[in-house]
This record gives C-alpha cells, sequence and structure tokens, in this order.
C-alpha cells in the first residue's frame, strides 16, 4: 500500500467505525469541517486528560482555566491578528484554484529535499556495506547542486516574507516555474494578503462596532485573565495558565484530513516569567514537551524539532515539534517565546496595569512568555495514524487494528460472553457491571468470538475477555491482548487489577 492509499484507508475506518464524520454530511459535508463520533469523542477525551493531568496536576505552578470564545474586539487589535494575522494568497487563472503561496513554495523545496533523499537511497544500493553517507551528502554533485538549490530558495522566501514583499513572493514562484498541480500551468495572479479570522456580529443591528471575531488561538483568553488568575490563584512567578478550547481560523487551503480545519481545537498553556530568564524556560518546555510526545509510545523517531527562522511577530524564538504523518513530517505543536508583547499590547490598549510584583527583587514588571500550543485535532491524527495497522496473520487471513496506547483507546475492555444462553450472559454482566466505573467497557454477544475480536481490534480495545461454560464453575475467563492476541485464563477477582495496571495514566504521566 502507498502512503497516500493507506491515508484514504484509513480515513475509511475513522468514518466506518464510528471517530470522525464529515460534518453534515447529509448535506454533502461543509469544507474541512468535521465532527467525532462516539469513538473519536471518547479518544479525544482521553487525549484531553493526558495533556491536562501533565500540565496542570503534575506542576503546582501551572492552573486551567475555560475563557469564552467571544472576546472584545479590541483583543485582536492589541494582539496584532487585525493586522498581521494573514496568509499570502495566490489563485491560479487558469484552474481558478487558490493557494498559500508561501505553502506552493515549501512544496517546491521539499520536492528538491525529496531528490537529495532518492540520490542518498541510490548510493546506498550502489556501494552497500562500504557507503559513507555523510562523505557523500558533502561530495556527490547532484546532491551539492540540489542543496545550494533548496537553499536558495528557502533564503529567499524568508526574505521576502519577512519584509512582507508580496512582488517577490510572487518572482519566486515564477522564478522556480512552479506550475499549478490542476491546471499545469503558470498563469498566476499576484499574491495578495488574507485574514484568517472568521467575524460575525454581536446584538442585533449590524453596524462595523459590532463585529466581533471568533478566535484564532486560545492564547488571549488567557493573557486577558493573566492578573485575574494570579491575584486569586495566588500565583508567584514562574507560573503558567493552561487551556483547552475551540479556536477557528478561515484558512484558504484545507486539506489532509483533520490535519488543517477551520474550527479546530487547541491546547495551550502561557508560562509567565521574570524579563531575561526566557531562554532558560524556552528550552525548558522544549524538552519537557518532547518528553510529553515520546512517553505516549508512538515511536520517538517519528518526532523532531523545526526551529522557525521566520517569526510570527510577537515572538524572540520559537520551534515546532514535527510529527511525520502519513503525508510526511508536519507541525504538531509549536513552543514560542512570546516576549512580554502580548501583556504590553493589552496594557496599552486596555488601560488597565498588567503588572507582577515580585516579591524577591521588590519590582514590578511585565512578565515574559513562554508558550506551549498544540492542536488537539493534530494530537488525534498523529495518535490515531500511528496506531493503524493492516496485518497478515499466519492462517492467510488480514486483521485491520488500531494499535493505540492502552491510556488513550475509546474502550479498554470488550467483555464477550462465549453464547447467547446458559447463564453466561448474565455473568458477563455480572463482571461489566462491576468493572464499568472504572473501565470502559464494552459488550458484545453478537456472532462467532473471532468476529467480535475483530470488531475490537478494528476500534483499538486492547482487551477482550470470554466468559465461557467452565467459568461458571472456577469463576476464571479468558483474557485476550490485541497486540500480541495471546491468551490467557485468569481468575475474574484478578481482572480490576490485571487491566487497571495496564491502563493506568500514573504510570505514563511517572515517565515524562
Ligand atoms: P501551520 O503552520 O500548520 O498553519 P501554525 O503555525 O499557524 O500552524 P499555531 O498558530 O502555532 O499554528 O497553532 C498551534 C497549533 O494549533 C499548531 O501546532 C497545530 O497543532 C494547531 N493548529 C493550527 N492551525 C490548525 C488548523 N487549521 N487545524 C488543526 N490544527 C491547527
Amino acid at each position: 500500500m502507498t502512503q497516500e492509499e493507506l491515508f484514504k484507508s484509513l480515513i475509511a475506518h475513522a468514518k466506518e467505525y464510528g471517530f470522525i464524520f464529515p460534518s453534515s454530511e447529509i448535506y454533502d459535508g461543509l469544507s474541512a469541517v468535521y465532527d467525532y463520533g462516539q469513538l473519536g469523542a471518547e479518544l479525544k477525551n482521553n487525549i484531553k486528560k493526558y495533556w491536562w493531568d501533565a500540565m496542570v496536576r503534575l506542576n503546582e505552578n501551572i492552573v486551567g482555566i475555560d475563557s469564552a470564545i467571544f472576546m472584545h474586539p479590541k483583543i485582536w487589535e492589541a494582539s496584532g491578528h487585525v493586522n498581521a494575522f494573514n496568509d499570502p494568497l495566490i489563485d491560479n487563472k487558469d484552474s481558478k484554484k487558490r493557494y498559500r503561496a508561501d505553502v506552493l513554495l515549501e512544496d517546491h523545496i521539499a520536492k528538491i529535499e525529496e531528490k537529495i533523499e532518492k540520490e542518498v537511497e541510490k548510493g546506498h544500493k550502489k556501494f552497500g556495506e562500504s557507503f559513507d553517507e555523510v562523505q557523500f551528502r558533502a561530495t556527490n554533485p547532484n546532491i551539492l547542486r540540489n542543496r545550494a538549490k533548496a537553499d536558495e530558495v528557502t533564503a529567499k522566501m524568508n526574505e521576502a516574507l519577512n519584509a512582507n514583499d508580496l512582488e517577490a513572493v510572487k518572482q519566486l514562484i515564477i522564478d522556480c516555474e512552479i506550475v499549478c498541480p490542476i491546471s499545469g500551468t503558470r498563469n498566476w495572479t499576484d499574491v495578495r494578503q488574507f485574514n484568517l479570522m472568521f467575524s460575525t456580529q454581536m446584538g442585533s443591528v449590524s453596524e462595523d462596532t459590532n463585529i466581533i471575531y471568533l478566535r484564532p488561538e486560545t492564547a488571549q483568553g488567557i493573557f486577558v485573565n493573566f492578573l485575574n488568575v494570579q491575584k486569586t490563584g495566588r500565583m508567584k512567578i514562574p507560573f503558567g495558565i493552561a487551556q483547552i478550547g475551540k479556536a477557528f481560523r478561515n484558512e484558504i487551503v484545507a486539506r489532509q484530513f483533520i490535519f488543517r480545519m477551520r474550527e479546530f481545537e487547541q491546547m495551550e498553556m502561557q508560562f509567565f516569567v521574570r524579563p531575561g530568564e526566557e531562554m532558560k524556560w524556552y528550552e525548558h518546555w522544549k524538552a519537557a514537551r518532547l518528553r510529553w510526545h515520546k512517553a505516549l509510545g508512538l515511536g520517538d523517531e517519528k518526532y523532531r524539532f523545526h526551529n522557525h527562522e521566520k517569526l510570527a511577530h510577537y515572538a524572540n524564538a520559537a520551534a515546532d515539534i514535527e510529527f511525520e504523518f502519513p503525508f510526511g513530517f508536519k507541525e504538531l505543536e509549536g513552543i514560542h517565546s512570546r516576549t512580554d508583547f502580548d501583556l504590553s499590547q493589552h496594557q496599552k490598549f486596555s488601560g488597565r496595569k498588567l503588572q507582577y510584583f515580585d516579591p524577591e527583587t521588590n519590582e514590578s514588571y511585565v512578565p515574559y512568555v513562554i508558550e506551549t500550543s498544540i492542536g488537539l485535532d493534530r494530537t488525534f491524527l498523529a495518535v490515531y495514524s500511528s496506531a493503524y495497522c493492516v496485518e497478515k496473520l499466519e492462517d492467510g487471513e488480514e486483521r485491520v487494528v488500531l494499535k493505540l496506547p492502552a491510556i488513550l483507546a475509546p474502550v479498554k475492555l470488550a467483555v464477550l460472553p462465549l453464547v447467547k444462553k446458559d447463564g453466561l450472559p448474565e455473568m458477563a454482566r455480572e463482571i461489566m457491571n462491576d468493572l464499568k466505573y472504572e473501565i470502559n467497557c464494552q459488550y458484545d454477544e453478537k456472532d462467532s468470538i473471532g468476529k467480535r475480536y475483530r470488531r475490537q481490534d478494528a476500534i483499538g480495545t486492547p482487551f477482550c475477555i470470554t466468559i465461557d461454560h467452565q467459568s461458571l464453575e472456577d469463576k476464571c475467563v479468558t483474557i485476550r491482548y490485541r497486540d500480541s492476541m495471546e491468551q490467557e485464563r485468569v481468575p475474574v477477582e484478578k481482572l480490576r487489577s490485571i487491566i487497571e495496571e495496564k491502563i493506568s495514566f500514573r504510570k505514563v504521566l511517572e515517565n515524562i
């Protein structure tokens, strides 16, 4: 299966098993908006819990809030979003398709990088054991030429974007001979800036003064509550405020399933520090966040840092944690050193002081901020896509299995009476009624045991128990493990401890 086919089949699987549906499907859907189904909602809740507990429960100096989506419109002027939350847009006149100009260039650079990797692969094949990759990369003329090309385009792109020089961005697209993937032509419009915020009106009169925005990030709800939380929570710097909530962006091209949506959820934490100490905390949070990701066990090699060269208007340092999605390495989380930009701007625009009196230094100052900002939906996609696999079994059959981390699996335990009679369903119900308070269980008595196992594999249930006739006598059941498919006979009274040990958030959180 190619990566593209794999991606298509995992999207189809998400729909078939109630993880993710296209929004408004009976009306043919709404572009780049998705609904989470019965299992998707459970998986999402588990991811939120993993993040919230790691942030808020395990750090005495981090608290969580839940601010409103609607905020005073001046907030978005102060934050710079009204003027600067733009993407450069370009249209192809023949296909009438719209693109992000920077993405067209990034894709072009990625293609050059791909050529380099292909050349390296060829070298591997040609020279076998004696292949010296470092030397090959440093001397092969094709690689050197492509490396120089990629670096040149990257540098020119960053320069043009940083200077907001849209003509130069267009010129670069022309110079690179980039064609529209649909029409195949280079018939481009000029590049224009496009603001990503959705707006609506509050109240009954539609005047400019009533325009409000759907928040494009949750962070501002934290900044404007900075003093409320600091004072009422008696917080001492350094401290953090965390929040999970919806954000909205009118993305120019929304694609790749739930990777880029117009309505999505963020899990953000703003960490307030003394001015001058921000770089220390920036490094601290980069390392801490990577540990959080790796503790999930999706594979350490799937993560990498990407340091930003083009910085957002508020940042003095920024890095992404990228994840290897089925379509390549892409941003999963951003870690930004936001300086005192936001609080200072809100001070200016609101006329209220947003300062902290530091009892240790006897000084008042506007704190500096380190932000960690992760997309909940992108985390969902990371977890779900790396869990999805199609396995060939010894008997020649295939099974589709979601090897989800046990703590995140929507259903933890399937309770399966071997037959629908002879008192087995009653015993199964009794076990389930006892376990269901701590463990999310699903009861299933329909079809053969083999079919029922497959259904549970397909939704990522880590444990199934089967109740058979002997169970009535010896009070033991067969537990079957999803990944190894091994089976074991265990006493009913031990079930809770066996399963709870394996679905324990504590065990994973202790590893961070
Ligand atoms: P990108 O470069 O991919 O557009 P960004 O740099 O604009 O992302 P941030 O503003 O740093 O993203 O937002 C923080 C996080 O929110 C991102 O790392 C991502 O996980 C998530 N996110 C941002 N935009 C979207 C979107 N349209 N759909 C889903 N998640 C998103």
